[in-house]
C-alpha cells in the first residue's frame, strides 16, 4: 500500500517536473499509467516534495475561497456571522488565533462563528423562536449574538469601544467586516459579562 502510494507521488512529481503546472490547471490525482513507467530523459529528475504541497496548498486555498464567496455566485448564503469577522479568508488573522491555547482558540472560535450560548444560537439549537427569549440578556433590545455584542449593544458600549475602537461601515453592504484583533478579542471573551453569555445557562440544562 505504502509503495503505491510512493509511485504516485513519484510520478507525479515527474509530471510536475516535466510539464511544470500552468496557472490555474489543477494537479489531477491518478493512477500510473504504463506509458509513465521508465521515463528516463534529462527531466528524469523528482520534482522537490514542496511543488507537490505548494499545489495541494494552493488547491484547498481556491476551495477555500471558492466557498466563502459562494453565495456571490448564486449559493445559499453561508457563514453570516462569521463574515462579521472575516470579509475573505485570512491566514494572518487566523494564525494570530490559533497562537493561543485550546481552551481560549475554542472560545475565539465560538464568538467568531456564532455558534456559541449566546441566546439566538440557543434558540436555533432548543427550536425556540420566541422573541423574548433571543433578546440580548444585557439591553434588552436586539438579537443576543456575539456580533451583537460589538456593534450595537448598549450595554456593553463601553467595553466594546475599549477593545475594539468604534465601529465603521454597513454591515448589510459586500465585504463588511467589525474591526478587531485576536488579542483584543481574546481579552473580551474574558470579561464576566461576556463569559457569562458564552457559558451555558445551567438552570436550564437539565
Ligand atoms: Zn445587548
Amino acid at each position: 500500500m505504502g509503495h503505491y502510494g510512493n509511485e504516485i507521488a513519484d510520478l507525479l512529481a515527474k509530471r510536475g517536473t516535466k510539464k511544470g503546472l500552468p496557472e490555474g490547471e489543477a494537479l489531477v490525482l491518478e493512477a500510473p499509467r504504463k506509458e509513465d513507467e521508465g521515463i528516463k530523459d534529462a527531466h528524469d529528475i523528482p520534482a522537490p516534495y514542496s511543488l507537490l504541497t505548494l499545489t495541494i496548498r494552493e488547491g484547498v486555498e481556491k476551495w477555500w475561497t471558492d466557498r466563502w464567496h459562494a453565495e456571490e455566485k448564486g449559493g445559499k448564503e453561508i457563514y453570516r456571522q462569521t463574515k462579521y469577522f472575516f470579509q475573505r479568508p485570512d491566514k494572518e488573522k487566523s494564525r494570530t488565533i490559533m497562537n493561543h491555547s485550546k481552551h481560549e482558540v475554542g472560545t475565539m472560535i465560538q464568538f467568531i462563528t456564532g455558534h456559541c450560548y449566546m441566546k439566538r444560537h440557543q434558540a436555533l439549537v432548543d427550536r425556540e423562536e420566541a422573541p423574548d427569549k433571543i433578546k440580548c440578556r444585557w439591553c434588552k433590545q436586539y438579537e443576543e449574538t456575539p456580533f451583537h455584542t460589538i456593534w450595537n449593544c448598549d450595554a456593553l458600549y463601553q467595553s466594546s469601544v475599549e477593545f475594539f475602537g468604534e465601529q465603521e461601515g454597513d454591515p448589510n453592504e459586500k465585504g463588511f467586516s467589525i474591526s478587531w484583533g485576536a488579542l483584543k478579542l481574546k481579552k473580551f471573551t474574558q470579561l464576566p459579562r461576556i463569559a457569562s453569555m458564552l457559558t451555558p445557562d445551567l438552570d436550564e440544562v437539565t
